[in-house]
C-alpha cells in the first residue's frame, strides 16, 4: 500500500515501536479511501509528541476548549445583546442637503417610529392645506394625501388607506407612521432609513433617460403619490358601475360646475330670506318621480340625478314601480320624496309649528323649545332644504312617520351602497358615539336616515370613502 510505503521510505521521526503501532493501527482500518486524507508526517508529530507529554496535551485541548467556549459565549452575547438594543441615537434627517433631528423619544412613540409629513410635503413641492387637526397634501397633478389627528386612516385621493397606527396632527406637525411615509408617499422621493445610525435621507431624485449617459436631477416636477390609486378615483366610476343606462345622466350626476352644488346651509352658515335655488323643476310632474306631494321641486341638475338614482331603486326592487321600466323588479316597498326644496317662508314656519308644539307638550320655555327643535331642524335660512338640493325619503312601511325606521327599508341599504354613485350623500349621519338622538358633532343634527343631498358625483364619491360629513369636506376642499 502507498501510505504504508511512504512511512517506511520517509526518513520517520518516530521511534521504531512507535511506528510499529502506527502501522498496525493503518492495517486495522478496513477502508482506508472513506476516510478523510491527512498529513501523514503531521499527525506522526502529534502523535509522539502526545505519547510523551500526555498532560500537556490534555491541558492544551481543555484550554482550547475553554477559549472556544468563552469565544462562542461572547458571540452569542454580543448579538443577543444588539438585537435588544437598537440604535438609541437621535434620529438625522436629511432632506436633501439640509437635515434636522429628533430625540429617540420623541420619534418612536410606543414602539412605532413617526416622521412629520408636514417636513416630506414642504420638501416635495406639495401644496398644504386644511385646519388644526386634519391636513391635506395635493401634489401639482391634484393627487392627494389626507391625514386627520388620531385617525388611522390616512386619505389617499378619496380613499381611505389603514395606517395601523394612529397620526398625530397639531398645528406645527403630521406625524405618522414612517413606514407608511415610506412606502406610500411618492415616485421621485426616496426615504431611507439607517437603523444602526438612526440617520434618514429623503431624496427626491429622477433619471432623466432623455439625455445620453442617463443623469440624476432634482427636480421639482413630476412628483406624484404612489398609491395614487387610479382604481379608486371617482374618474373610474365606469359605466358598469350602474344597473340602469346611465349615460344621459352623467352631465347631471357629474357636472362640470360641480362646485355649484356644494352649497352649505347650516347652523353657522345661513343661506337669508331671498336665496332661492336655480332652475326649479316639478319632481312627480316633469321627472315622474314618485312624490308624496304633487308641489315638490328640486333643483333640474340634482332632479336628474335623482331620477337615475330611483330609475335604479326600481330596478333592483327597493323602491316604487311608478317608474318602472321592462324587467323591473317586483318592489318590496313604496319609496316616495316626502320633502324637497323648502323656501325661507314654509322653513320658519315649520320651525314655529315645532317650537309651539315642543312648549305645549313639555310646560318648556320658548328659548328652550327653540333649544331643543334646532337639534332636529333648521331655522329658516339655515335648513338644507333651502338649497335645492335635497330631498327627504319615506316608504309606505313606515306608516306616515319621517323618522330613522327609513334604516330598516330595503331603500335605505340600496342608498347606503350606492347614493354616491348619483352625487349624493347621506347629509345627517349618526353621532359617532351611536347615539341617533345625539347630534353629531359636526353637522350639529342628530340622525336622519332618510335625508339626502346632491353635491355631484367626485365631492359624493369621497364623502362617502371618507366618512366624512359635507362641512369636513369643504374645509377641505
Ligand atoms: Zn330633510
Amino acid at each position: 500500500m502507498k501510505r504504508k510505503e511512504n512511512y517506511s521510505s520517509e526518513e520517520s521521526p518516530l521511534s521504531k515501536e512507535e511506528l510499529e503501532m502506527l502501522k498496525k493501527s493503518v492495517d486495522s482500518s478496513e477502508d482506508r479511501s472513506k476516510l478523510p486524507p491527512h498529513d501523514n508526517s503531521d499527525s506522526a508529530n502529534a502523535i509522539r509528541f502526545a505519547k510523551k507529554n500526555p498532560i500537556l496535551v490534555v491541558s492544551a485541548i481543555i484550554i482550547a476548549i475553554a477559549i472556544i467556549a468563552v469565544t462562542v459565549l461572547g458571540i452569542v452575547l454580543a448579538v443577543k445583546k444588539s438585537a435588544n438594543k437598537p440604535c438609541t441615537d437621535d434620529y438625522t434627517i436629511y432632506l436633501g442637503t439640509e437635515s434636522y433631528t429628533v430625540e429617540y423619544e420623541k420619534a418612536n412613540i410606543n414602539d412605532v417610529l413617526f416622521i412629520d409629513m408636514k417636513k416630506i410635503a414642504k420638501f416635495a413641492g406639495l401644496i398644504t392645506s386644511g385646519s388644526r387637526d386634519r391636513i391635506k397634501f395635493t401634489s401639482d397633478d391634484d393627487n392627494y394625501l389626507k391625514f386627520e389627528n388620531n385617525s388611522e386612516f390616512a386619505v389617499i385621493n378619496g380613499a381611505k388607506v389603514d395606517m395601523s397606527v394612529q397620526a398625530i396632527v397639531n398645528e406645527n406637525e403630521c406625524l405618522v407612521p414612517f413606514s407608511f411615509a415610506q412606502k406610500t408617499v411618492a415616485q421621485g422621493l426616496k426615504i431611507r432609513l439607517d437603523s444602526t445610525t438612526n440617520t434618514i435621507k429623503i431624496t427626491r431624485q429622477l433619471y432623466d433617460d432623455t439625455k445620453e449617459p442617463a443623469t440624476i436631477l432634482f427636480t421639482n416636477d413630476g412628483f406624484a403619490i404612489i398609491q395614487a390609486i387610479t382604481q379608486l378615483k371617482e374618474g373610474d366610476i365606469g359605466l358598469d358601475s350602474y344597473n340602469i343606462d346611465i349615460t344621459p345622466y352623467l352631465q347631471y350626476i357629474a357636472p362640470a360646475n360641480a362646485k355649484d352644488y356644494l352649497i352649505l346651509a347650516n347652523k353657522q352658515n345661513a343661506l337669508g330670506k331671498n336665496y332661492v335655488p336655480s332652475n326649479l323643476v316639478s319632481l312627480q310632474s316633469e321627472l315622474g318621480i314618485p312624490s308624496k306631494n304633487a308641489s315638490l321641486q328640486l333643483n333640474k341638475n340634482a332632479a336628474y340625478a335623482l331620477q337615475a338614482m330611483v330609475k335604479a331603486m326600481v330596478a333592483d326592487g327597493v323602491a316604487g314601480a311608478y317608474i318602472a321600466e321592462d324587467g323591473a323588479k317586483k318592489p318590496t316597498d313604496s319609496l316616495f320624496v316626502t320633502s324637497a326644496y323648502r323656501d325661507y317662508d314654509y322653513q320658519e314656519k315649520i320651525f314655529d309649528d315645532y317650537v309651539s308644539k315642543e312648549m305645549a307638550k313639555n310646560d318648556i320655555t320658548k328659548e328652550e323649545a327653540i333649544a331643543k327643535v334646532s337639534t332636529y331642524s333648521a331655522q329658516a335660512g339655515k335648513s338644507d332644504h333651502q338649497t335645492g338640493l335635497c330631498i327627504d325619503f319615506i316608504t309606505d312601511s313606515m306608516g306616515g312617520d319621517l323618522d330613522n325606521r327609513f334604516e330598516d327599508t330595503a331603500a335605505f341599504e340600496w342608498l347606503k351602497k350606492n347614493a354616491h354613485l348619483y352625487g349624493f350623500i347621506l347629509r345627517y349621519p349618526v353621532n359617532p358615539n351611536g347615539d341617533y338622538d345625539d347630534p353629531h358633532p359636526i353637522t350639529q343634527y342628530s340622525y336622519e336616515s332618510w335625508h339626502y343631498r346632491f353635491v355631484g358625483r367626485e365631492a359624493a364619491v369621497e364623502i362617502y370613502r371618507s366618512n366624512m360629513t359635507l362641512e369636513e369636506y369643504l374645509e377641505l376642499n
